[in-house]
């Protein structure tokens, strides 16, 4: 099949559990998968399966101490002490926890193959994003750190220049860490404060290591932030500076956490306006980077109303069949979520009603309002980076 997009999928993928009662349950990707599957999304898309990444490719992000301990707590998971952030409350051992991270980050590892070779335009692992995962440490339900595996595999086969935004709710601390002294790497995170969510890092005055400066870019909002402010701040902050850094392959991160149903996170945002975020980003890899784009999961906590229909508009924006909001939710689909949620499924692939469709966006040329807390936030991360790409922090 003649398709400018893949997407990585597996039933292998739902072995990613950390068990009844953990947050990041695999029926989020169930549904997902599902969901694209009766759109027709994943007929417009080649589905790539892989199998498990070897130790040499997860060598690349990760210290080998931290890959046998990972191993080992697979093997006897009763036995984890919660030295490497493994057998914790958000990264309880399982058995199947090595294979199932390290088929992850293959997963992402191929996609970012498939885009560099010129094999795909797009690629999508929505089972990816796994941004906390630090070189010798698992952290915030994440064991292996795809993203930064993948960005590795680009600047291991040539890439000079690569661009990760993270839209997740909370700071892409695992990426930015991977990545912090080198200047070939702009990694930005649009996130909820350090102040009032975990890992509670990710200021703006954090811009990169010696000789990186300005390659590390944070947004700390506040919380509550709503859907057209959040996406200002993805607009007059990532946009500009993906333009100025004019990488060679856009990787972006699509944790839908920043929903007003996430369990875990404060933001008030619609499943429209991550849907708005991920048009915007793939228009964003046309503009800068010859449409090289790879596009990754994340976090995501309300499993049935909202990870699903998330990811599928992202896949389908991949795939250039994108699911218009006030779409219908399949029949088949709603009874599964009501199956293995309990939950009362969304009836639409938005959130919003049609009259408050598209969102308004203010463009920052607009003006600076210094009373809004949002913002301030925007402000201070301009502040702190555009000068490094010699970019005006008062105008676009
Ligand atoms: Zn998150
Ligand atoms: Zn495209």
């Amino acid at each position: 099949m003649s398709t400018q997009a893949c997407a990585v999928w597996g039933e292998d993928f739902t072995r990613y559990d950390f068990g009844v009662g953990h947050p990041m349950s695999p029926v989020r990707l169930d549904l997902t998968a599902r969901l694209c599957r009766e759109l027709g999304v994943f007929d417009e898309v080649e589905l790539v399966d892989v199998d498990v990444a070897d130790d040499d490719q997860l060598a690349t992000v990760h210290d080998r101490d931290y890959i046998e301990a990972v191993r080992a707590a697979s093997a006897d998971p009763a036995a984890a002490d919660g030295r490497w952030g493994i057998g914790t409350e958000d990264v309880p051992a399982f058995a199947d926890m090595h294979d199932s991270s390290a088929r992850v980050v293959a997963g992402s590892v191929e996609c970012a193959r498939r885009v560099w070779t010129g094999a795909k335009e797009h690629a999508v692992n929505f089972t990816g994003g796994l941004h906390h995962a630090m070189r010798d440490r698992a952290a915030g339900f994440c064991v292996y750190n795809d993203a930064a595996a993948a960005i590795r595999w680009l600047l291991d086969n040539g890439a000079k220049r690569v661009a990760y935004v993270d839209v997740d709710v909370h700071h892409g601390d695992g990426v930015e860490a991977a990545f912090y002294d080198d200047p070939r790497v702009l990694t930005v995170s649009v996130h909820e404060s350090g102040r009032t969510l975990f890992p509670g890092t990710g200021w703006p005055g954090d811009h990169g290591g010696t000789g990186a400066q300005g390659s590390a870019v944070n947004v700390a909002l506040p919380p509550g932030v709503t859907d057209g402010p959040w996406l200002r701040a993805i607009t007059s902050v990532a946009v500009p500076l993906v333009r100025a850094f004019e990488p060679e392959v856009l990787v972006t991160q699509h944790g839908c956490d920043t929903h007003r149903d996430d369990p875990l996170a404060h933001m008030a945002l619609s499943v429209d306006a991550q849907r708005q975020a991920a048009v915007n980003l793939h228009r964003l890899a046309h503009e800068t980077t010859d449409g090289r784009w790879l596009a990754l999961g994340g976090g995501g906590y309300a499993v049935a109303s909202v990870v699903p229909r998330t990811w599928t508009h992202l896949t389908a924006i991949a795939a250039h069949h994108p699911v218009p909001a006030l779409t219908e939710t399949p029949p088949d689909w709603r009874e599964r979520v009501r199956r293995l949620s309990g939950q009362e499924p969304p009836e639409r692939m938005g959130d919003l009603p049609e009259e408050d469709l598209p969102i308004w966006v203010q463009p920052w040329a607009m003006g600076y309002n210094p009373h809004s807390s949002v913002d301030r936030a925007i402000m201070a991360a301009r502040e702190a980076v555009f000068p490094f790409h010699g970019l005006d922090v008062w105008f676009d």
